[in-house]
């Protein structure tokens, strides 16, 4: 059996309890090199066979995965944050179902759970945004035409940016010609919640100058929208006093 599990965005005890203990049982763990904590894998067994799946190829984790299931071993294939955000798992999983081999997915912290806890933001305020869009800069990976920034942009909804710490200024045109202004909020988090985070609020057309200036190239989420200074939204319906649910009888005004 090969489990995918999602790591979570970066300190120790932000994987599941699930995830911790199919690490602990694991005989093989295939993990993403840099963006998963090496202290993860320090409960794993002695004898648990580690590879560091940056330095492989498709073809090469899943000649790991196929050796591992001819022996009866158990491998997990640790993924940063959740693998259904960026994670390449499809792929992988099409090629096991191809063999006949079974998996299962463990979820995992995605970083912009992460990012927006550092920073204790709600993407969602009422009155303000509903919505968020997570997606990423066109970089050698193309997005289709129909998602580009500046058709998200024009929505001016709670933005999270993937993988486009390296093409802010793409980011900066595109956001801008989508209709967000310049001084909409934003943010940077680099490494949410690993030892060495970073974390700067700024504005869309201050987003390149704040990266230089602190030399932030990649691992970095960049958040756009008002929820980011979140000053000026309305308070909750569900909470509300007035507000009956299927739980709780308003009191007072009706709704
Ligand atoms: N599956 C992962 C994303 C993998 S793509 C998830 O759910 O988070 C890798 C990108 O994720 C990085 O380029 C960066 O944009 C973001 N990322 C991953 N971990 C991060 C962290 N701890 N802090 C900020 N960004 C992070």
């Amino acid at each position: 059996m090969i489990h995918f599990v999602g790591a979570g965005p970066g300190a120790e005890d932000l994987i599941t309890v699930r995830g911790k203990r199919l690490l602990q049982e694991a005989d093989v763990v295939i993990c993403a090199g840099s963006l998963v904590n090496p202290g993860l894998l320090k409960d794993t067994k002695k004898e648990c066979r580690i590879y560091n799946s940056a330095l492989l190829t498709l073809e090469e984790v899943f000649a790991l995965m196929k050796d591992a299931e001819k022996q009866g071993l158990m491998t997990v294939r640790l993924h940063t944050g959740d693998a259904s955000i960026y994670g390449a798992v499809r792929e992988q999983m099409d090629l096991l179902d191809e063999a006949g081999i079974a998996y299962e997915s463990c979820p995992g912290v995605s970083s912009f759970c992460g990012a927006a806890s550092v920073l204790n933001l709600e993407y969602t305020l009422p009155g303000i945004s509903q919505s968020v869009v997570i997606t990423r800069a066109a970089g050698r990976t193309p997005t289709p035409e129909r998602e580009s920034i500046a058709s998200f942009a024009s929505h001016q909804t709670t933005m999270v940016l993937f993988l486009s710490a390296g093409l802010l200024r793409e980011l900066t045109e595109q956001l801008l010609a989508g209709g967000y202004s310049p001084r909409t909020p934003a943010a940077i988090v680099y490494k949410a919640t690993w030892p060495e985070e970073e974390t700067y609020i700024c504005t869309v057309d201050t987003l390149c100058e704040t990266a230089a200036e602190h030399h932030i190239t990649k691992t970095a989420l960049v958040i756009v929208g008002e929820i980011v200074l979140h000053n000026r939204y309305e308070r909750s319906r569900l909470y509300h006093p007035e507000f009956t649910t299927e739980y709780r009888e308003g009191r007072g005004k009706k709704e």
